[in-house]
C-alpha cells in the first residue's frame, strides 16, 4: 500500500474521531481537550505533508534514475556498436594468469579461429621471427614502465601461410600498488593501407623499369651501413661497384629505346643473378648501376664476379629474336678503406669506372689514389683541347722516312704537337687517346689534313724530291659519312697531287664496320693516295685478310723493333712479316729504329725503309725544310 492511501485513511479515521469528540467537547465546553486534539492533528498533518513531500523528491529522482539508466543502455548500445563496426579488435594479455584473450572481432580480423583463452607463448608465435627479440623488448619496455603506451606495425602470420601487416596498440594496467597486472590493447589489420604505402614508396625508391632500388635508396641504405659501422666499431668491408655499359647509346640509337629498355632490364637480371645473395642492386640512371656488396673477405670475390659478369654480357642477350651483345666497364671501391663518406665512396667507384673505360672497356677497375688524379687530368686535357684549334696551340711536326736502299728521303709521317697555354707541352700518345673519346679528333683531323695537304702542296710547288707525306687517322673520322667527300675537298683546294698523300690507318678501323671500310678505302685508293697500315703486329695482325685489305705499306710496330737486336724471337717475327709483306706486294717500314744496329739488321732483312730517332725525331715544318728538304737529304 502506498503512504499517501495510508496516511489518508489515518486522517479520515482521526477526523472521525474529532467529529465525535467535537460535539461533546463543546457540549461540555471542555476547550483544554479540544486545543490538544486539534494540536495533534495538526502534528499528523505536518507528518503527512512530509512524507508526500519525500515520495514526490523520491518520484523525481526515479525518474532521473531511470533516465540515466536509459542513457547508459543507449550508450553501451553505442559502445557495442562502435567496437563491432570498428575495424579494430581488443585483446588483454594477463600477466598474472600469463593468459591472452581477445574481441570476437580479432578472429575476424586476424582469421585465428581457434576458439577460448590462449597462452602468451601462443601468441608470440604469430610474430615472425626476425621481429620476435625486438617485440618482446618492446613489451618489456611497457611492463617496466620506461614507456606508457607503445605502438607498432608489425608483420604477422596467424594461418601459417601468408605475413599480412598489423598495426598494434597497448597500454600496461597495474594494480594500486603500480605492479604491471595486465596489457590491453587493440589489434587492426593495415595490410591494405600498407600495400598502398608500398606501392607509393614503389615509385618513390624503385626504379620501374628494372624492378630495382633507385639511387635515393641506394643512397640511404649505404649510408645506414655507414652508421652501423661507426655505432658498432664492426671491422667488415664492403664494396660499392658503377657498372656502366660500353655501348648502349649505339644500341638505343640504332634499334631503338624498346630494345635499349629490354637491354636494361636483361642487364638488371643478369647483375642480379651474378650477385651475392644480400648484394643491394641498383638501376642510379641510363646504363648505370650500383651495387652494394656488404661484408667483403678478400678482393678477389668482387673480381671474380666482375669477370663472371662481363663473360655473360659478353654472351648474346636475345630481344625480339634479335642478339645484343654489350659489355661493360665496372668501378669498384672499398669501404672503410677508400672512403668513409657516402659521396667519396661514389666519387671513388665513378673514378675507377672512367678508368675502366679508358683503359679499353669492358674490364673493371679497383679504385686508387693516382686514379683522381688521372681523371682530373683527363678532364683539363679535354677542355683544353676543345680551345686548342682556336688558340693557335697546335702544330703538325714531321718525322722523316728513309729508303735505306737508294738512300734517299722516302718522305715524312706528319705527327701533331700540342703546346697548350696552360698545360705546356702534352703528349699526342695522352690527348689523342682522349680527343678520340670526346669526337673533337673529327674536327681537329679536318684540320690536321688540311694543313698537311697545304705544306705538302707549298714543299712540292718548291720542288722538294720526297714521295710521301703520311697523316694518321683515326677510326672515328673515318666512320664520319663526310670523310671522302672532306677528303676531295681539302686535296682540291690544296692543289696537292693525290699520289704525294698517304694515309696511316690502323686495323682497329676494320673491326667496326669490315665491308664499308674496305669500299671506302678502295675508294681513297682510287684518288691515287697510298694506305699504310699502322703498328702492324699489335692489334688483330689477322695475316689471312692483309691480302684483302686495299693498302700499299705495312708498318712495323716500334715494339718488334725495339728488340731486334737483343731477342732472337722478335728478330724471327719481323724476319717473317717483311718476307710475307713481299710476298704480297707491300711495302715495309719499320719505325721507331733507333741504333744503327737495328738499322743494319733490318737492312739484312730486306727493309728497304726505315723511320726512328737514328735519323731524326719529328721536327717542324722549318727545320725539316732546312735539315732534310733544302739539303737534298741523303744518308750518311
Ligand atoms: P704513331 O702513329 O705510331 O706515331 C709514331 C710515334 O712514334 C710518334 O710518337 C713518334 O714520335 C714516335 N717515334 C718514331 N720514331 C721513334 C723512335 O725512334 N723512338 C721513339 N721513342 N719514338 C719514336 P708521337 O708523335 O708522340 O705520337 C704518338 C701517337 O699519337 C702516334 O703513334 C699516333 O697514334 C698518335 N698521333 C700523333 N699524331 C697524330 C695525328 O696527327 N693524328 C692522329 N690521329 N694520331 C696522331
Ligand atoms: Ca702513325
Ligand atoms: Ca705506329
Amino acid at each position: 500500500m502506498n503512504v499517501k492511501k495510508t496516511v489518508k485513511i489515518k486522517i479520515s479515521k482521526f477526523m472521525e474521531k474529532v467529529y465525535i469528540i467535537f460535539p461533546s467537547l463543546l457540549i461540555k465546553k471542555d476547550l483544554k481537550r479540544f486545543y490538544e486534539i486539534l494540536k495533534s492533528y495538526k502534528k499528523f498533518y505536518i507528518a503527512y505533508v512530509q512524507a508526500v513531500d519525500v515520495k514526490e523528491k523520491l518520484k523525481v529522482q526515479y525518474g532521473k534514475i531511470n533516465k540515466k539508466l536509459a542513457i547508459i543502455e543507449k550508450s553501451e548500445e553505442k559502445y557495442q556498436l562502435t567496437l563491432d563496426s570498428t575495424y579494430d579488435a581488443v585483446w588483454e594479455i594477463d600477466l598474472i594468469t600469463k593468459m591472452f584473450s581477445s574481441s570476437n572481432r580479432f578472429n575476424d580480423i586476424t582469421g585465428y579461429y581457434k576458439e577460448g583463452v590462449n597462452s602468451i607463448e601462443d601468441i608470440v608465435k604469430f610474430v615472425l621471427e626476425e621481429d620476435r627479440k625486438i617485440v618482446k623488448n618492446d613489451f618489456i619496455n611497457l611492463i617496466n614502465g620506461r614507456v606508457l603506451y607503445y605502438q607498432c606495425r608489425l608483420k604477422l602470420n596467424f594461418n601459417g601461410i601468408e605475413n599480412r601487416w598489423f598495426l598494434i596498440r597497448s597500454m600496461c594496467l597495474r594494480n594500486t600498488g603500480g605492479v604491471a597486472t595486465k596489457i590491453v590493447g587493440s589489434i587492426l589489420g593495415i595490410s591494405i593501407q600498407r600495400n598502398f604505402e608500398e606501392e607509393i614508396n614503389k615509385l618513390k625508391y624503385y626504379d620501374i623499369l628494372t624492378d630495382t632500388p633507385n639511387r635515393k635508396l641506394f643512397i640511404s641504405t649505404l649510408e645506414n651501413e655507414i652508421i652501423k659501422h661507426k655505432t658498432n666499431y664492426k671491422y667488415a668491408k664492403h664494396a660499392v661497384l658503377f657498372i656502366d655499359l660500353d655501348n648502349f647509346k649505339e644500341i638505343n640509337d640504332t634499334l631503338g629505346h624498346n630494345y635499349g629498355d629490354e637491354l636494361l632490364i636483361n642487364v638488371a637480371n643478369l647483375i642480379k643473378a651474378t650477385m651475392p645473395k644480400g648484394a643491394l642492386v641498383s638501376r642510379v640512371g641510363g646504363d648505370e648501376f650500383f651495387i652494394l656488396m656488404r661484408n667483403i673477405k678478400e678482393y678477389s670475390e668482387i673480381s671474380r664476379l666482375c669477370v663472371k659478369l662481363q663473360s655473360l654480357l659478353n654472351c648474346a642477350i636475345k630481344i625480339d629474336e634479335k642478339h645484343v651483345y654489350t659489355s661493360a666497364s665496372i668501378g669498384i671501391t672499398i669501404f672503410p678503406n677508400d672512403g668513409y663518406d657516402t659521396n667519396i665512396l661514389l666519387k671513388n667507384a665513378d673514378t675507377a669506372m672512367y678508368s675502366a673505360k679508358n683503359n679499353g672497356k669492358a674490364r673493371y677497375s679497383f679504385f686508387n689514389e693516382s686514379m683522381s688524379f688521372i681523371i682530373v687530368r683527363r678532364a683539363e686535357i679535354e677542355k683544353g683541347l676543345r680551345n686548342a684549334l682556336a688558340n693557335n696551340e697546335l702544330e703538325m711536326y714531321y718525322q722523316p722516312q728513309i729508303d735505306i736502299i737508294n738512300n734517299k728521303l722516302k718522305g715524312f709521317e706528319a705527327l701533331l704537337r700540342w703546346n697548350s697555354a696552360k698545360l705546356g707541352k702534352v703528349s699526342p700518345a695522352e690527348f689523342i687517346p682522349i680527343a678520340e673519346q670526346s669526337g673533337l679528333i673529327v674536327s681537329i683531323g679536318d684540320w690536321i689534313i688540311k694543313m698537311v695537304c697545304l705544306q705538302n702542296s707549298l714543299w712540292k710547288s718548291k720542288g722538294y724530291l720526297y714521295d710521301t707525306i703520311a697523316i694518321n687517322l683515326s677510326g672515328i673520322q673515318l666512320q664520319n659519312d663526310d670523310f671522302e667527300e672532306n677528303l676531295k675537298n681539302i686535296i682540291s683546294e690544296t692543289k696537292i697531287n693525290p699520289k704525294f698523300v698517304e694515309l696511316e690507318i690502323t686495323e682497329s678501323i676494320f673491326m667496326k664496320d669490315f665491308d664499308r671500310s674496305i669500299k671506302l678505302l678502295t675508294a681513297i685508293r682510287e684518288l691515287g693516295i697510298t694506305i699504310a697500315l699502322d703498328d702492324f703486329g699489335t692489334g688483330y695482325s689477322s695475316l689471312s685478310y692483309l691480302k684483302r685489305l686495299p693498302i700499299t705499306t705495312l708498318k712495323i710496330d716500334k715494339s718488334f723493333i725495339d728488340n731486334i737486336d737483343t731477342n732472337e724471337r722478335e728478330k724471327v717475327i719481323v724476319d717473317g712479316i717483311i718476307l710475307l709483306a713481299q710476298k704480297i706486294g707491300l711495302d715495309v717500314i719499320a719505325e721507331g729504329a733507333e741504333t744503327k744496329k737495328q738499322i743494319e739488321l733490318l737492312k739484312g732483312m730486306g727493309c728497304n725503309q726505315i723511320q726512328g730517332y737514328y735519323f731524326s725525331k719529328p721536327l717542324s715544318a722549318n727545320e725539316i725544310e732546312e735539315k732534310f728538304l733544302r739539303t737534298n737529304y741523303i744518308n750518311q
